[in-house]
């Protein structure tokens, strides 16, 4: 799918960012902005896309995983377009609920929920996933095996299907922490032997994928799910397994601006790969986070300082490891693209006056390492230019990392209005609207979260 409807919108807000003076010299020399039709865009292809192959009437949920942008505004606009929250904390869950997301629409997955967790999510009605047995066995003790299950209750498993070019990122693998691993020994049948035990168990959850997973493998895994799940119904004679979970974790493309794979793609492709998926005698719950929202989101900082060292052009700017954690310690699994703008926030071109140099795009972290692109040929960055990072709308700024005290960045949502307030498509000619849909942190609340209350609690009496 063509994203440069999502390109020419960016120009427009990062002009628009500078001139209404969003990035500023001294205290905010970085912001973050959030493309608010891009989002409802993805809700939409991913609704639609399950639509398409779904039966008629049958129950699809999707629900947002919260830590890909744990904000409350943005999970409130998924809510509007009818995307529920997969949350894994304590905090994601208050952020559904502070968003006003109904229990129903909420599923709580988590490798390390507590006994208060799994009573209030029980309270609540709010759908969860056990991780092992030990969970499952605490859940005998909070639910009645004679009453319906105040709650939907699902089992994670791990096909062990493989893992995907990253590493930290495959949950498949054979030596996963997550789920109960299905081909170890006797594993399969003490699922089976759980679930004919526990006629409250409903649900199966596995989520295999995530960023560096090809498609056919995320398939396979929900092959392994469905094919449990009718191992099981088979095994207790009745169709207890009524909803599979098929987790998220569709890649993202992070080269260009194309949007590759699409939704489209892969719920074709699970219905090609796994019919009964979709032949309506189960309801699907998903989980997606990156691909929701990566390509919706910019981050813009200043270029404080232009210099060279032992031959090495370097553009310090405003955005470093505080901000993209996992691009600048895993450089080669998360690389990002960045964009130059020159001070009036004009994209800058290789033909420009400064020309295309090869240089490394530094952030204000004091280590070295503290590298947002190394090597990398770009417009020449000078100083008072903007630096932008691209398609960082997930787990970047809604993830921040408290390095030298630097403030979590104001993030900024932004509409573009045409002529008759009408959605300009390619944004041209459009006027750029933001709201702030998270505030910079002040330099108070950066000694309020840093003990600022506390300042003598140390001192000998
Ligand atoms: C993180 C996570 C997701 C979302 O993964 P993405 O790669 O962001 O789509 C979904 N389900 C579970 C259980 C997760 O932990």
């Amino acid at each position: 799918m063509d994203g440069s409807a999502i390109a020419a919108r960016r120009d427009l807000a990062v002009r628009a960012a500078v001139e209404q003076g969003l990035v500023t010299e001294d205290r905010h020399p970085i912001a973050a902005l959030l493309d608010v039709r891009a989002i409802r865009e993805a809700a939409h292809a991913l609704r639609t896309a399950f639509e398409n192959v779904a039966a008629p009437g049958q129950d699809v949920l999707h629900t947002f995983a919260v830590k890909a942008a744990s904000l409350v505004p943005v999970l409130r606009l998924l809510a509007d377009e009818g995307i529920g929250c997969e949350v894994a904390s304590p905090g994601e869950l208050a952020l559904a609920r502070a968003a006003g997301v109904p229990a129903a629409q909420t599923v709580l997955d988590s490798p390390a929920k507590t006994v208060s967790e799994l009573r209030e999510a029980l309270t609540l009605g709010i759908a969860l996933n056990a991780d092992n047995p030990s969970e499952l066995a605490r859940l005998d003790e909070l639910i009645d095996p004679d009453l319906p299950s105040p709650s939907p209750v699902g089992l994670r498993v791990n096909p062990q299907i493989g893992g995907g070019s990253i590493g930290a990122m495959s949950t498949a693998t054979a030596t996963s922490k997550f789920g109960v691993a299905l081909d170890d020994p006797g594993a399969r049948e003490w699922v089976v032997r759980a679930y004919r035990e526990r006629p409250w168990l409903t649900r199966l959850h596995s989520h295999v994928g995530s960023q560096g997973m090809p498609l056919e493998l995320m398939a396979e895994g929900a092959r392994a799910t469905y094919e449990l799940a009718e191992e099981i119904n088979a095994a207790v004679g009745r169709r207890q397994v009524d909803t599979l979970d098929l987790g998220g974790g569709l890649p993202v493309n992070f080269d260009s601006d194309e949007i590759t794979p699409s939704f489209d793609e892969y719920a074709r492709l699970l219905a090609a790969a796994v019919p009964g998926l979709f032949d309506g005698r189960y309801g699907i719950v998903t989980e997606f986070g990156r691909a929701l929202l990566a390509k919706a989101g910019t981050v813009l900082a200043r270029v404080e300082y232009a210099k060279s060292a032992g031959g090495r052009s370097i553009a310090v700017t405003h955005a470093g490891a505080q901000i993209a954690v996992r691009t600048v310690f895993t450089p080669e699994a998360w690389p990002l693209r960045v964009a130059a703008y020159d001070a009036a926030g004009e994209p800058k071109t290789a033909d420009g006056p400064g020309g295309t140099v090869v240089q490394d795009v530094a952030g204000p972290c004091c280590f070295a390492g503290d590298l947002v692109a190394r090597e990398r040929p770009l417009p020449r960055l000078g100083e008072g230019d903007y630096a932008a990072l691209l398609d960082t709308g997930a787990y970047y700024f809604s993830n921040p990392f408290g390095y030298n005290s630097l403030p979590r960045p104001g993030i900024y949502g932004f509409t573009v209005t045409g002529a008759r307030d009408e959605p300009a498509a390619d944004g041209a000619g459009g006027e750029v609207r933001f709201v702030p849909v998270r505030e910079p942190q002040s330099l108070a609340d950066i000694v309020a979260d840093s003990g600022g209350e506390q300042r003598d609690a140390l001192r000998e009496e």
